[in-house]
C-alpha cells in the first residue's frame, strides 16, 4: 500500500491528522524493518518529548485495525511489532543484533484437511544469526584462541 492510498483510507474513517500521528506513518511506510512501539517512541522522543507509549499503542492499533500496518508476533526482545502492510511473508530473526529481515513471499501451503481442520493462517519465524553478526562471532572466536594459544 502507498502512503497516499493510506492517507486516503484515514480520510474515509475520519482520523484525525496530527503533526504526531503523520510522523507515525511515515515511520512505519519507510521503515525497513518491522519496528515496535517502543521503537517508535524513541524515534519520536526528540521532536515529540511529552509522546506516551500508550499513545503510540493506541495509533498502532487503530492503523492495524484498518489494515494499513501488520501485527507481527516475534518471539525476540520487545515482543510485538508492525509492519506497513504488504504482500503475505515471513521474518529472519538475529539473535545477537535483533535485526529482522523479511523473507520473499510465501511458499507454506495448507495442510490438506484430513482431520476437518480448516487453515486461516500459519505463523514461521527462522532465528540465527545475520551476516555481519556471524563474520563478528568467528573474528571474536579466533581472537579468543589466538590468547589462549599465547598462554600455552
Ligand atoms: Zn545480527
Ligand atoms: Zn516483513
Ligand atoms: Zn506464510
Amino acid at each position: 500500500m502507498q502512503l497516499e492510498e493510506a492517507l486516503a483510507v484515514l480520510q474515509h474513517h475520519h482520523w484525525k491528522r496530527t503533526p504526531q500521528r503523520q510522523r507515525v506513518l511515515e515511520l512505519l511506510a519507510t521503515a525497513e524493518q518491522p519496528l515496535s512501539a517502543h521503537d517508535i517512541v524513541r524515534e519520536m522522543r526528540p521532536f515529540y518529548p511529552d509522546i506516551s507509549a500508550e499513545t503510540i499503542y493506541r495509533t498502532l492499533h487503530q492503523l492495524a485495525s484498518y489494515n494499513i500496518i501488520v501485527p507481527i508476533h516475534l518471539h525476540s526482545p520487545g515482543g510485538e511489532r508492525y509492519e506497513w502492510s504488504q504482500t503475505h511473508h515471513h521474518h529472519q530473526i538475529c539473535l545477537h543484533c535483533g535485526q529482522i529481515a523479511c523473507l520473499p513471499a510465501c511458499s507454506i501451503e495448507a495442510t490438506p484437511a484430513e482431520n476437518g481442520f480448516f487453515v486461516t493462517q500459519h505463523v514461521l519465524e527462522e532465528y540465527g544469526y545475520c551476516a555481519a553478526c556471524q563474520t563478528q562471532r568467528s573474528s571474536s572466536e579466533q581472537k579468543q584462541k589466538r590468547e589462549e594459544e599465547r598462554f600455552l
